[in-house]
């Protein structure tokens, strides 16, 4: 018998996207379950992440028409991560695969194939890799590849030009819910939990409906929560600096009494910059402790990472139906 097979699909205020995805997805499915790659009992799964517009009244009139459709809604916004977490902790349930991907379809979903191709000949993690970024606009292409290279020599893990299109067994979402930290950065987490795994390239298309929910500062938050959830570098790297500023600082201070005692320059014009030039290193480096003191302050607090409010599913866990 075939294995059951879970899209996860997260959505903040994709009202524009969703009647297209849905349909794209359960052609997809369909297909699937014909040639008996998938059994039949394989769902699409939209994971509601507090969206302010009709994105839920979408996603339950899908499971009402057809109930290859389910749905979870979280009680707020929680950001894109999250929603990843809450679905697959509702599709783990159900299902012996899942496939993460995002619901303005910019993944093609065609690489489904050669992701559940992958698992059946032993790949326990498959990640969806693009090939190419000619769609994105350059400054999309330069920070997201910048972010790669930051995260890489920051010393964390992650597969270069992957975002969350992947394909996990069962036994590796239940590895994945081992980790508990709050901040998850999934891109980073994921290689952790070990397991065969493969890699299946496809070209990224663009959004086809809606804008990005990536803005820039929300994409400058992801990669700065992606260095400082996994890596301890920074404060390696203060100390350097320190070190770097004492032996400056000598210097500095042979070459101010050469020149004092020559009367070449006036002894406060020196002290204005040195202090200015100290002042600013010192209040970065106190900054960057800080995140870390930051982050241990939210981890202690263990707090729940996402609450669900509402779960559309066939069958329900229950047996009855939540609606
Ligand atoms: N998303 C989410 N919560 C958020 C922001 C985004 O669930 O707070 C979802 C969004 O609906 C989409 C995916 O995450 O399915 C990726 O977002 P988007 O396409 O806007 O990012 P981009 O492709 O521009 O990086
Ligand atoms: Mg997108």
């Amino acid at each position: 018998m075939a294995d059951v097979l879970y899209f996860v699909v997260p959505c903040y205020n994709e009202e524009d996207v969703l009647p297209e995805t849905s349909k794209r997805l359960l052609e997809k499915l369909e297909w699937l379950t014909s040639q008996g790659i998938v059994d039949e009992k394989s769902r699409i799964l939209f994971v509601d992440d507090g969206s302010k517009d009709k994105t839920w009244e979408i996603i339950r009139g899908l499971h009402q028409k057809d109930v290859r459709f389910s749905g979870v809604k979280e009680s707020r916004n929680r950001g894109h991560q999250n929603a990843l977490l809450a679905g697959l902790y509702t599709a783990v349930n159900y299902a012996d695969v899942t496939i993460t991907l995002d619901a303005d379809l910019q993944d093609d979903i065609n690489a489904a194939d050669g992701m559940l191709a992958a698992y059946n000949k032993g790949a326990d993690v498959v990640y969806g890799v693009r090939s190419a970024r000619e769609k994105d606009t350059f400054f999309k292409k330069f920070t997201a590849e910048g972010f790669y290279k930051v995260m890489k020599k920051m010393g964390v893990d992650v597969v270069f030009n992957h975002a969350d299109y992947r394909l996990m067994s069962k036994r590796a979402v239940k590895g994945l819910f081992e980790f508990g930290e709050t901040n998850l950065f999934l891109r980073g987490i994921v290689p952790m939990v070990g397991y065969p795994s493969d890699t299946v390239y496809y070209e990224r298309a663009e959004r086809f409906a809606g804008e990005s929910k990536y803005p820039l500062k929300k994409m400058l938050s992801f990669a700065l929560d992606g260095i400082t959830s996994f890596s301890a570098k920074p404060l390696g790297m203060i100390a350097s600096l320190g070190l770097a500023l004492t032996a400056l600082g000598f210097a500095g201070l042979i070459v101010t009494i050469v020149l004092l005692a020559l009367s070449i320059i006036p002894a406060w014009g020196l002290l204005i910059a040195v202090m200015t030039f100290l002042t600013g290193i010192i209040v970065t480096s106190i900054g960057v402790v800080g995140i870390y003191v930051g982050k241990n302050y939210i981890e202690t607090k263990a707090r729940p990472r996402f609450i669900i409010e509402e779960t559309l599913t066939d069958p329900s866990p229950t047996g009855d139906k939540t609606e």
